[in-house]
């Protein structure tokens, strides 16, 4: 069934975060000073168990989502988060089923994620160098062991990797052609996404955004580019592709050039909250419908009223008021 919002979005994703907590701080995410050593996370029981979440992709898959990802915080973090997987894949519908990974953990998992099941992985990865890594992951990880959690994917099959690059003027701009260089000619796609102002943690600023364009021309200079048509309508990256035959990169200009026209996406909170916008003050607590014996049909019907009613349009209406705004913060509903 096809589920469309006030301005005619169907649903056709949900984001799954399996976890509000993370084994890293990322400056732009989780920053120490907000996300330190006495903060909050959900306690345990507040967290949904794997059979509520699969019974809610379950209901979303018959309204239309096709593709499913799992995210966090960092979603390895989850215990045996392979059997989470395992139900999800079984969701007759369900035609694409990834995860979001800062790939710390990735060498340890992605043969048994890969049994279960999975499709890809997007790593999230900021810098090459060591030294500019370990500050924006800010608990001083090494870039080497994530490489070996990409290499460790790419030898249990989940290929093509996706590759995400958060671009933040003044850490890590300097490593954007380092990175193309990298991954080119890999199979896996880079992306290259703008610093967004989620959540209120991160003090973000219009100036600490690496607009798009300007990441294109840098890796243009060296090796050039040329666009490519879009995937499928409602693809979020802007593709272009190495003209010597290299492979592709990806952009997502969410802070300067919008997309909210062509956003199909739910996104679940690891407490059971839905969220029809990354930038949502709100989200709709459906634990209180799975925990309290709603049935199936109610909670479908719930699901289907919200997304009908959805209006929201953050990023277009995006002005430099807006950023103080109370906001979900995206370590909750994962990106
Ligand atoms: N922990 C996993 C990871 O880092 O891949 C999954 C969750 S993380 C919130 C999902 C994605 O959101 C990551 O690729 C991360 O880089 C990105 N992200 C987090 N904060 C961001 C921000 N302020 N602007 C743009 N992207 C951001
Ligand atoms: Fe953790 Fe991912 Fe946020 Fe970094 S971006 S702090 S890895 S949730
Ligand atoms: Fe979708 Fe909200 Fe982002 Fe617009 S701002 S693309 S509606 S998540």
């Amino acid at each position: 069934m096809m589920t469309a919002d006030t301005f005619g979005r169907p649903l056709r994703d949900l984001r799954v975060s399996v976890t509000d907590r993370c084994n890293f701080r990322c400056v732009y995410c989780m920053p120490k000073e907000v996300f330190g050593p006495d903060f909050q996370f959900l306690p345990q029981r507040e967290v949904l168990t794997f059979e509520e979440i699969a019974r809610l992709t379950r209901l979303f898959v018959a309204l239309g989502v096709e593709k499913v990802r799992l995210t966090g915080g960092e979603p390895l973090v989850r215990r045996d988060l392979h059997l989470l997987v395992e139900k999800i894949a079984a969701i007759e519908g369900v035609r694409d089923l990834t995860l979001t990974t800062n790939g710390s953990l990735l060498a340890k998992h992605a043969a048994a994620l890969a049994a279960a099941g999975l499709r890809r992985v997007t790593v999230s990865l900021d810098s090459l160098d060591d030294g500019v890594f370990r500050a924006m992951n800010d608990v001083n990880f090494p870039v080497a062991r994530v490489l070996e959690g990409i290499e460790a994917a790419h030898a249990a099959g989940l290929r093509p990797i996706k590759i995400n690059m958060v671009v933040k003027r003044g850490m890590n701009e300097g490593s954007v052609v380092e990175m193309a260089r990298r991954f080119r000619g890999t199979g896996d796609v880079l992306r290259f996404i703008e610093y967004m102002d989620v959540g209120n943690s991160n003090g973000w600023r219009m100036d600490d955004v690496v607009p798009a364009a300007e990441i294109v021309r840098s890796i243009g200079e060296v090796f050039p580019l040329e666009p490519l048509e879009a995937n499928y309508a409602g693809e979020v990256a802007q593709r272009y592709r190495y003209r010597d035959g290299a492979g592709e990169i990806g952009v997502i200009a969410s802070v300067t050039q919008p997309f909210c026209r062509a956003c199909t996406r739910a996104r679940l909170s690891a407490e059971g909250r839905l969220y029809t916008c990354l930038f949502a003050t709100h989200g709709h607590d459906l634990k209180v419908l799975l925990r309290g014996g709603a049935s199936d049909d109610e909670i479908a019907q719930e699901l289907r009223g919200i997304w009908q009613r959805r209006s929201d349009r953050y990023s277009e209406l995006r002005t430099s008021a807006t950023p103080g705004a109370p906001k979900v913060e995206m370590s909750h509903i994962g990106g």
